[in-house]
């Protein structure tokens, strides 16, 4: 199963991509997480990404192939794989097309106003990774593993609005994959078990 989930942040892509590779034995692709692990260990990838992390711009586009083409290399890939947050233009999607044949390109669809509701209460888990929400908390704690969690840099409100200006998904990116006759919609819901549900009836006819 090789898929990409598409869609603008918040709309719920990391969750389902965890609960997707859990499901289905998959490695799960971010790279947002793979620029976040960089920046944490101080890398000079993780430096250069930063400084457009910070200002909620898209990282250039060398950098962000870079490590997808490093990260397909890794053996775990062969049996497939769910990307989360990649591919983000045209110009990643045609590269991402020379490298693998992808099964369904899926856009999880979510109001502006709802994902800026969504995004001020995001938290992820230092433990697991587990992208969350300050109402699913249990004592403060990640409801899935009890670990701590943190807000991300780039959730704080201004940067919120940033993103969703700069980084909306082209359009030319769903006709690429609507081209390919691989691309579907959803429309995220409240609950993240009913969103999976729709996710799973795509997922169980590849
Ligand atoms: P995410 O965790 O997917 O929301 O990504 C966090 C940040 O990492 C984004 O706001 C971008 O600055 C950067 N980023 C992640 N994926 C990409 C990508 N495919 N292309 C360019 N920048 C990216």
């Amino acid at each position: 199963m090789k898929i990409v989930l598409l869609g603008p942040p918040g709309s719920g892509k990391g969750t389902q991509a965890h609960i997707i590779c859990e499901k289905y034995s998959l490695p799960h692709i971010s790279t947002g997480d793979i620029f976040r692990a960089n920046i944490s260990q101080g890398t000079e990838l993780g430096k250069r990404a930063k400084e457009y992390m910070d200002q909620g711009s898209l990282v250039p586009d060398d950098l962000t192939i870079s490590i997808v083409v490093d990260r397909l290399k890794q053996p775990d890939c062969e049996k497939g794989f769910v990307f989360d947050g990649f591919p983000r233009n045209l110009n990643q999607a045609k590269k991402l097309d020379k490298m693998v044949a992808l099964d369904k390109a899926i856009m999880i669809h979510l109001d502006d106003e709802e994902i800026i509701n969504r995004l001020s209460k995001r938290r992820m888990c230092k433990k697991c990774g587990n992208p969350t929400h300050l109402d699913w908390l249990v004592d403060g704690k990640c409801e899935k593993c009890g670990g701590e969690v943190y807000q991300r840099d780039d959730d704080a409100e201004a940067t919120i609005k940033a993103r969703l200006e700069k980084q909306k998904l082209p359009q030319d990116v769903i006709d690429f994959y609507k081209q390919k006759g691989i691309y579907e919609q959803i429309t995220s819901t409240d609950t993240k078990e009913e969103t999976f549900k729709l996710l799973d009836e795509i997922l169980k006819k590849i």
